[in-house]
């Protein structure tokens, strides 16, 4: 099973290009056994999500794709995708429980997922009584439809104080990519026990090797769906990667479960650590932390792949 995402800002990328590069990434994760595959990307527009997915190899999804994916020329200057090879292990191999999986056919927010959440029965039973209904029979529905219940029960909210909010939910193991179309050309990226990376790639060289990761101070949510408070503002370290003069740079961002993926596309990767968010949006890379100081070290290397 695999996650691929990718991300471009102020680097005009067309929709047939990040098609392929989504699923080469995938291929490239192909060794590591998958029975289905799928991608989210957007539509003409943000605010309107595609899905494909497909039961089989990430050749029958790029068939799929071929016949299916309109508007290939059209150029994206910002854009945030996600991708996915699926291990089953809630709900057998078929295209509705492949991922990306979705809060609602309108695709507001989309998820693929590593792992297995162990409380999804209690979470889903939860959410049914709240008048989501179920298409699938995977324990992943229930990470898009907990995103879609914080969303319609808090908003305005950000995207990481939702996210985090559904973070503080489950238990598990898992690795993530958040997709919203509330939250155009930007992505969440987390982890619990399962693997997951950053590929960072700039038109210049890259001056940081570090990302200082603040601790968030924020008081805990507590209780069932809490979103976290927002009062004192959880700090985080973000990195804008600029010029020379003092402008923003071109970025692309490539995200995998292992270094195999991205390793094509640039040398410089950031690996996340056990209950980081990564949130990506306008090429700028924010590092949270779900809870408060938990010993862990504050800081992030960039690494350069050998
Ligand atoms: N538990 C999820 C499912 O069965 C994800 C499986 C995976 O890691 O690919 O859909």
């Amino acid at each position: 099973c695999g996650i691929f995402g990718y991300l471009n800002h102020l680097v005009d990328v067309d929709r047939k290009s990040i098609i392929e590069i989504l699923l080469t990434g995938l291929s490239r994760l192909e060794y590591r056994g998958y029975d289905s595959a799928g991608m989210a990307i957007d539509g003409d527009n943000a605010q309107e999500i595609q899905i494909f997915k497909q039961v089989g190899k990430v050749a029958a999804l790029r068939k799929l794709v071929d016949q299916t994916a309109q508007n290939t020329d059209k150029v994206f200057n910002q854009h945030a995708a996600m991708a996915h090879t699926r291990w089953a292990t809630h709900g057998q191999p078929s295209t509705i429980n492949s991922h990306p999986q979705r809060s609602n056919a309108n695709n507001e927010f989309t998820v693929v997922h590593n792992g297995i959440i162990t409380n999804y029965k209690e979470l889903k039973t939860l959410l049914m009584t709240k008048g989501y209904a179920f298409e699938s029979d995977t324990d992943t529905e229930v990470v898009a439809k907990l995103a879609q219940y914080l969303y319609d029960s808090n908003s305005p909210i950000s995207f990481i104080d939702l996210v985090k909010g559904v973070l503080k939910e489950l238990e598990g193991a898992f690795a993530f990519i958040f997709k919203s179309s509330h939250y155009p050309n930007e992505i969440i990226v987390t982890r619990r026990g399962s693997p997951l990376l950053i590929g960072l790639k700039t038109t210049q060289k890259l001056k940081v090797d570090f990302l200082d990761v603040e601790l968030p101070t924020d008081v805990e949510a507590s209780g069932m769906l809490a979103v976290p408070n927002n009062k004192p503002a959880p700090r985080s370290h973000s990195r804008t990667f600029m010029t020379e003069n003092g402008e923003q740079q071109p970025i692309e961002y490539f995200i995998a479960s292992d270094p195999s993926a991205v390793v094509e596309h640039t040398k410089h990767v950031l690996y996340l650590e056990d209950d980081d968010l990564a949130h990506i949006s306008r090429g700028e890379l924010r590092i949270h932390r779900l809870k408060r100081d938990d010993g862990l070290s504050s800081f992030r290397s960039i690494q350069t792949l050998e």
